[in-house]
């Protein structure tokens, strides 16, 4: 199966899709968010940097980021990987295509998942994340919320909003979106490998969607 990069808007659910493709097909999951968030957890300087940035809703810098991605892709260049959260610019996009190019990767996929902001934002909003497993639940969405109330159905956590998850912060996330990563699909278009699923589907729905463009190749590795 190939490789996955997943450009969408914030609460489009690139997390929860990563997770079943993890679950099921053993792909590892890169996701720059989390690399960022454990590093605000070490309680660094350069964590407490980037909680600032993150929590307004802005971009860290190209620099740090691709520094922090590049060991994380070289450590998985011989698994098959979902990239969520970078290419986020055009700048990332092309110096993604050099590291693909250093590493030998050339077998990847891009999975636009698509979401109209009005359910970008309520989902983003209601959004509650475990502190220990990561788990994301949705107040908004009967189907999504926790059994208990703030406790984490999969491992008793405590659940919590994301610094970034407030309706300022939100505008500022999905209006970048629309400024610097929906370029990137005029981007991959351009080199054939963009897919596009529509997200406002129920979470299976979107998954089988998923299934079925990686499934169009080869299913079987
Ligand atoms: P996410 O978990 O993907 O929604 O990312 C959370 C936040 O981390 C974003 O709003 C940005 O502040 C920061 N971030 C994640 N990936 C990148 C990236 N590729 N470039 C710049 N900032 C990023």
């Amino acid at each position: 199966m190939k490789n996955i990069i997943f450009i969408a808007p914030p609460a489009a659910g690139k997390g929860t899709q990563s997770t079943l493709l993890e679950n099921k097909y053993d792909y590892k999951h890169l996701s720059t968010g989390d690399l960022l968030r454990a590093e605000i957890k070490t309680g660094s300087e350069l964590g407490k940097e980037i909680n600032e940035i993150i929590s307004k809703g802005e971009f860290v810098s190209d620099e740090l980021i691709t520094k922090l991605l590049k060991n994380e892709l070289a450590k998985v260049k011989h698994q098959k990987f979902i990239l969520d959260g970078y290419p986020r610019n055009i700048a990332q996009a092309e110096t993604l295509s050099s590291i693909f190019d250093e590493l030998g990767i050339d077998n990847y996929t891009t999975i636009y998942l698509d979401l109209d902001p009005e359910t970008a934002k309520k989902r983003a909003l209601g959004r509650i994340v475990c502190s220990q497993c990561g788990a994301s639940y949705n107040t908004y969405f009967q189907n999504l919320m926790p059994k208990k109330n703030g406790i984490c159905d999969k491992c008793q956590g405590e659940l919590s909003q994301r610094s970034d998850d407030n309706e300022e912060a939100f505008v500022t996330r999905f209006d970048k979106f629309i400024e610097l990563t929906n370029p990137l699909l005029e981007y991959y278009e351009e080199k054939g490998v963009l897919e596009k699923v529509d997200s406002s589907m129920d979470t299976e729905d979107i998954f089988k969607n998923i299934e079925n463009i990686l499934g169009s190749d080869d299913v079987d590795n």
